[in-house]
């Protein structure tokens, strides 16, 4: 085996990932090429330091912030509704009934208005 051969296994070689045979040839290249053994020993050791930084504490108070940006994410997303709603409450407020026989006639135009029912129309200011 060569260290071109060689050196692509090592990870999979400190897993336990590789065939017998391909472990069996690894194994006598790392002990016989000290420039493998050099690369393999600081792959070792580097695998090492990560396993000892351990996995990430989580945030004791990781439950309430993911609460209050679920919560601000609801209000965000249902905020167009509402103002559609208040949008919708003022054009009812500023539209008036006009009894039938006030006749065209008014400050308002009959473009502005439209029939409610027989008797009044709905007239916008
Ligand atoms: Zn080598």
């Amino acid at each position: 085996m060569k260290c071109a051969d060689a050196q692509p296994l090592f990870s999979s070689y400190l897993d336990s990932a590789v065939t017998g045979t391909q472990m069996h040839a690894l194994s006598k290249h790392i002990d016989s090429c000290p420039n493998c053994r050099r690369e393999y020993m600081l792959l070792i050791k580097s695998q090492r330091m990560l396993m000892g930084l351990g996995r990430a504490k989580v945030p004791a108070d990781l439950s309430l912030r993911l609460r209050v940006a679920i919560s601000q994410e609801v209000a965000r997303a249902q905020r167009p509704l509402f103002q559609g709603l208040s949008v919708r409450i003022q054009n009812a407020v500023n539209a008036f009934m006009v009894p039938a026989t006030a006749g065209w006639s008014q400050p308002w135009s009959s473009s502005e208005c439209s029939w409610a029912s027989s008797a009044y129309r709905m007239c916008r200011r």
